[in-house]
């Protein structure tokens, strides 16, 4: 089942989403302890050197991009964080300690909320209208806590590839329970998925599922053969690729974004967009066809 695909569309050629985590220290600290220093320093080099050159490459496309960003980065960085600011691109919530929420009690995600919300304005000067959770997971409370705080939208989630939609509140479902599905949650996700996001691909880690390490050229093979797929079968779509800056900034990978990049230009009847605006766009859509 499939809901409100078709006219969850409000342009007319096909949209590509640039997104990245700038996650620099946190995923070390929170995702991968012990936070060695060796792997801390992998996590600065996503802020010294991977996020100037992401900058860069975007400048010289002059494309628009979403930055999803823990509060803890923004206190680490936070020349870093005004830099993205000062070239346009949206800044999102991305937590404030990158910790799982599915390991939270409702308290403590609440909590990461608010810490991340605020280190975010502060800088911004206005709240986040996006969310992307640090483990692309959710607890039974995150959807919820998520309306109850505002956000347009969410990009956690896999229901769909390249329309937007609106995740459930409330399912019920079971090893024993068919699913009785709850209402729809009043914002939208862009659905992720992990053959579009740079992190498997190439993040070694010491453990064989995280091998990592993908050449670029194979990378690039999955990423162009879904933007192909989409602007025949969904072409009026939205293609959400996730990114780091400590990851795609080293010099191969960032060639491979420029391969993308060119690649979709070259194909034409489309335009790049931060996550922001197409929500904007498809709420606004929707709100049209509602009062016809
Ligand atoms: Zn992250």
């Amino acid at each position: 089942m499939r809901h409100g695909t078709a006219q969850n569309a409000s342009h007319d050629g096909w949209t590509v989403c640039l997104t990245f985590d700038f996650d620099a220290l946190s995923v070390w600290l929170a995702s991968f302890p012990p936070a060695t220093p060796a792997k801390l320093s992998r996590g600065e080099y996503g802020a010294r050197v991977g996020l100037p050159r992401v900058l860069d490459l975007l400048a010289a496309y002059r494309l628009p991009a979403t930055f999803f960003v823990p509060g803890h980065t923004a206190e680490s960085y936070p020349e870093a964080v005004a830099a993205i600011l000062a070239a346009g691109h949206e800044i999102a919530h991305h937590s404030y300690s990158h910790r799982d929420p599915s390991t939270l009690n409702v308290d403590e995600e609440r909590r990461e909320i608010e810490r991340g919300m605020a280190a975010l304005e502060r800088l911004s000067g206005q709240p986040p209208v996006g969310y992307r959770s640090p483990s692309w997971d959710h607890s039974n409370a995150t959807l919820s806590l998520l309306v109850e705080y505002g956000f347009a939208y969410d990009s956690s989630l896999f229901a769909d590839d390249f329309y937007p939609y609106h995740p459930r509140l409330g399912d019920r479902v079971g090893p024993d329970i068919p699913l009785q599905p709850g209402a729809e949650a009043p914002l939208w996700e862009f659905p992720v998925d992990y053959a579009l996001d740079d992190w498997p691909h190439f993040t070694f880690n010491f453990n064989p599922l995280r091998v990592g390490l993908s050449a670029p050229s194979k990378v690039c093979e999955i990423w162009t053969a879904e933007f192909d797929y989409m602007v025949v079968h969904a072409p009026t779509g939205v293609l959400t690729l996730t990114m780091h800056p400590q990851v795609i900034g080293r010099g191969h990978r960032l060639t491979l974004l420029a391969q993308f990049i060119e690649h979709a230009l070259a194909h034409g009847g489309g335009r790049f967009a931060r996550l922001g605006d197409v929500a904007r766009e498809l709420s606004a859509h929707n709100l049209a066809m509602e009062q016809q």
